[in-house]
């Protein structure tokens, strides 16, 4: 008999990316394969949902709609429906999709596949949520999508109560994981090939808060600089409200941790940082990008910003462009308000005319496009070395190039060459655009050691790494 297939499908923030590795991971030590794009109906479809999404609910339920024609021609077929949406919509989800046989929460990731099978016994819908935390989620086992690229998180939760976000109420307190446990996690990763880790927590700068050690993170960093053959370190996201000085001096002083950060800032308007629970100010959040700048002139710096908050005049909109301005972002992923239900800010009065957002958030990306690309000019000329990636390049690009990151995690496009993904490209930038640059003089070729088992590891579509997703709202 064949194994049973899984298709997991993800939305959102790279937490959920990491959970989806993880889920992944469990479904096939339980003995499940991964569907192929020619397999017709997977015997097990896994929705990982976000709730930060507008309209995500309509949007889960109109894909578990589509789902119900192939279930029914396919006894035997199953759908679980985890993450944030689950952990919020709870038994609701059932309620409306009766075909759904499995409802997990983002606390008990690693019931999966025993509620699978308990459905699948029982022939009835399993429902289980827990309000805290079971297992942490990097102790299970992992169905990495890249070969040499990996998330570690670091943290789970957030002890902040921003007032348009809902993860604190889905995703729970802050909880922190030994330093110990992350190095040994990291120093396996690179035993197995990874060349790039990216640590990943809701806000990585309160990272030992749990333990009682307020210079954790810049320690954590330094110790990943001590791990032999681990090439790239990122991490996401940091917050300005804890960021310290500490960390910009590790940040400096580690070679492997990349010259990049992408710091939210969310508004320039000091009101409205304040009415959006945001602790830090447009004063403190640009010095922090002078320091950054002043111990590491190459980094690039991008951000997250929100254009309509409640109560977000014409004089807060044009702070927010000063501020974008002052910081001169290599990018940044801009977001119109719009109300997430159980988030404080959606009760809010004075919430902006959709007109308005939408004109001011035309002035915002011209404006963030016009700064970004005079940064990427700077850089005509300039020699990158790039860590070619899978899946990063355009699909419809008929000239094959390879494309990959540079250090400070710029998108590069290289010539076609004989390069594969995980080998470190050294070019010289030919074009630059505002959200890529073209690097045609290939100069040299670093070949990363392929571990015999490895198969074709190397050409299963990657997952972006190191910047985060539009969904990213810390
Ligand atoms: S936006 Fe980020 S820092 Fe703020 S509450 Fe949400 S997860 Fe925490």
């Amino acid at each position: 008999m064949s194994p049973r297939t899984y298709d997991v499908r993800t939305y959102g923030c790279q937490m959920n990316v990491h959970d989806s590795e993880r889920i992944a991971g469990l479904l096939e030590q339980a003995g499940y394969v991964k569907a192929t794009d020619d397999t017709q109906a997977p015997d097990v479809v896994v929705f990982n949902t976000c709730a930060v999404r507008e309209n995500a609910d309509n949007r889960l339920y109109g894909n578990l709609g589509h789902l119900l024609p192939a279930k029914k021609a396919h006894p035997g077929m199953q759908i679980a429906v985890g993450g944030c949406l689950a952990q919020k919509d709870r038994g609701t989800i059932v309620e409306r999709a009766p075909w759904v046989d499995v409802v997990f929460g983002t606390h008990n990731v690693g019931a999966l596949p025993v509620l699978l099978e308990r459905a699948r016994v029982e022939q009835e819908s399993q429902v289980e949520l827990l309000e805290a935390l079971d297992v942490f989620p990097s102790t299970l086992p992992a169905r990495r999508e890249s070969a040499y690229r990996a998330w570690v998180s670091i943290s789970v939760g957030c002890n902040n109560t921003c007032t348009f976000c809902i993860v604190p109420s889905l995703r729970g307190k802050e909880r922190d994981r030994r330093p110990g446990d992350i190095l040994r996690e990291v120093q396996a990763l690179v035993d197995d090939g990874v060349v790039e880790i990216t640590l990943l927590g809701q806000n990585v700068n309160s990272y030992g808060a749990e333990f009682g050690q307020r210079d954790a993170f810049a320690q954590l960093l330094r110790a990943c600089g001590d791990v032999d053959g681990l090439e790239r370190v990122r991490f996401t996201s940091p917050h300005p409200r804890d960021f310290t000085d500490d960390v910009i001096d590790a940040m400096a002083e580690t070679p492997n941790v990349m010259p990049s950060l992408h710091m939210p800032l969310q508004s320039g308007s000091d009101r409205v940082l304040k009415a959006m629970r945001r602790s830090y100010r447009a004063d403190r959040y640009l010095g922090i990008l002078d320091r950054v700048r002043a111990a590491m002139p190459d980094a690039a710096i991008t951000t997250d910003i929100i254009v309509g908050f409640p109560g977000e005049t014409d004089n807060d909109f044009a702070q927010t462009l000063d501020v974008v301005r002052a910081a001169r972002f290599a990018g940044a992923f801009t977001f119109q308000y719009s109300k997430r239900p159980g988030t404080p800010a959606a009760d809010m009065p004075d919430q902006v005319p959709g007109d308005v957002v939408a004109e001011r958030y035309q002035r915002l990306v011209a404006l963030v496009d016009e700064i970004a690309w005079t940064e990427s000019k700077a850089l005509h000329g300039a020699t990158l070395e790039v860590l070619v990636a899978e899946g990063e390049g355009r699909k419809d690009d008929a000239t094959h190039r390879l494309s990959g990151r540079a250090r400070d995690n710029r998108l590069v496009h290289l010539a076609p060459c004989d390069a594969l993904p995980g080998d470190v490209v050294t070019a010289r930038v030919t074009y630059a655009a505002p959200h890529h640059l073209v690097a045609d003089d290939v100069l040299s070729v670093r070949r990363r050691a392929l571990r015999v088992d490895e198969g074709t590891a190397a050409a299963v579509p990657g997952v972006f790494v190191g910047m985060p997703s539009f969904d990213n709202r810390c």
